[in-house]
């Protein structure tokens, strides 16, 4: 297998934009020898091509991706020959395993059948993660890592801000910085680069003396973490007098890490548990590494561990049901308990099954966590005219919310 990956020639990996730790992900690859490009984020120009080329059953995130890849295929420049489009798949009834299979049919019917598609699973041994693929995922996890923990900076200061704009600017000055040491082979490389940006978060002014109602987001995970698709949720939530705290992209990892270990453990597969154990364990000492020197800067440095949620989750679903509806809800119960959260908002796309599992049962969980505020957000799409309005209504709800814990 080694050889084989060997012989093959170095196209360039092209990675459709989900969120901004895809620039982690490019970098990662280069780090490998490999180029990588990542995609620009979606827009309405991709949108509509990935609509009108898809089936129509399909999840908004299939439109999206769909539409960045066709759009760069049609670029005069492109060259199929020396590209290989970069789109991980997945078992399960979710519908992100069929992507790969759909887009590439669509790429057929374009008469551009011969691009390649890398699609690394736990079920290939990650095939296309480079010649040293377990060197390529510690390299994307502690992307993930990094990245993550810039947005949380991000989240925590940008609404106390005294200067409109300037956290933005820290932000992607702080992603270049990152994905700079990530490319140049990350470990304490990147741990340097997290203490430079701590420095640059520091010295932003802000005035936190009035505290925002804390709003937890939650929902299916592109969505969460695409602004384009979520119409710029964070931002406007921010705009109606919020303050997010998200379910990060790290704990997606965390989560199929865990899975994979309960699995193993229930199966008697004691080499499979060895070894999730193991990641387990990297995973958790490079994440602390990384955590460290902004750990003063953050309300909650550490993240809840993934065995947690699913603990949060018993009274109310199986974690063996085993889907994101158990990873919203756990989380979103951890968000009220420990992080004192004020109102949670459910994202989905519009007839995503996880995100209408979870949307059912938010009035159980409600009635657990004092009846906080809850939102159900359905995005496919269509830009709605009345989210704003909704947002300043829910946020209202949260400030009373907040009010209301404070006084009892
Ligand atoms: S979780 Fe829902 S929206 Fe996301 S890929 Fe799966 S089916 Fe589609």
């Amino acid at each position: 297998m080694l050889k084989k990956r060997l012989k093959k020639p170095v196209k360039t990996i092209y990675v459709p934009y989900m969120c901004d730790h895809c620039y982690a992900l490019a970098a990662a690859y280069r780090a490998q020898g490999i180029p990588a490009i990542t995609l620009p984020p979606p827009n309405k120009e991709t949108l509509a091509l990935g609509q009108d080329l898809c089936k129509g059953q399909e999840c908004l995130p299939c439109f999206t991706t769909t539409g960045d890849i066709v759009h760069l295929v049609r670029q005069e420049e492109f060259d199929p020959e020396k590209a290989a489009i970069f789109m991980p798949t997945t078992t399960g009834s979710c519908r992100f395993g069929q992507y790969d299979i759909l887009q590439k049919e669509l790429l057929r019917e374009q008469g551009l059948g011969q691009i390649e598609f890398i699609t690394p699973s736990a079920s290939n041994s990650y095939l296309g993660l480079g010649d040293n693929p377990v060197r390529m995922r510690q390299l994307i996890w502690q992307g993930a890592i990094a990245v993550d923990l810039l947005q949380r900076l991000t989240h925590e200061y940008r609404p106390y801000e005294c200067q409109k704009g300037e956290t933005d600017k820290v932000y992607q000055l702080c992603l270049d910085h990152i994905c700079g040491a990530i490319e140049a082979g990350a470990d304490k490389r990147l741990v340097e680069a997290m203490a430079w940006a701590a420095k640059q978060y520091e010295a932003l002014a802000v005035d936190r003396r009035e505290r925002r109602p804390l709003i937890g987001l939650v929902g299916e995970i592109y969505v969460r973490l695409n602004a384009f698709s979520n119409q710029e949720i964070i931002r406007q939530v921010e705009a109606a007098g919020g303050e997010i705290v998200f379910a990060s992209l790290g704990e997606w990892f965390h989560f199929t890490t865990w899975d994979y270990k309960h699995y193993t453990a229930l199966m008697d597969l004691y080499v499979d548990f060895f070894k999730s154990t193991v990641s387990e364990f990297y995973q958790n000492y490079t994440e602390r590494k990384l955590v460290e020197p902004v750990a003063h800067l953050l309300r909650f440095p550490h993240e809840t561990p993934i065995g947690k949620l699913m603990e949060n989750l018993k009274p109310y679903y199986h974690s063996d049901l085993n889907s994101e509806a158990t990873l919203s809800m756990g989380k979103a119960i951890d968000m009220f308990k420990h992080d004192g959260a004020c109102g949670i908002i459910n994202v989905m796309p519009f007839s995503c099954m996880p995100g209408i599992i979870t949307a059912a049962m938010a009035p159980r969980l409600r009635a657990d966590l004092e009846n906080i505020p809850w939102l159900d957000l359905i995005f496919d799409g269509q830009e709605g005219t009345n989210l704003k309005t909704r947002l300043e209504a829910f946020i209202y709800q949260a400030v009373q919310f907040q009010r209301r814990k404070k006084a009892s």
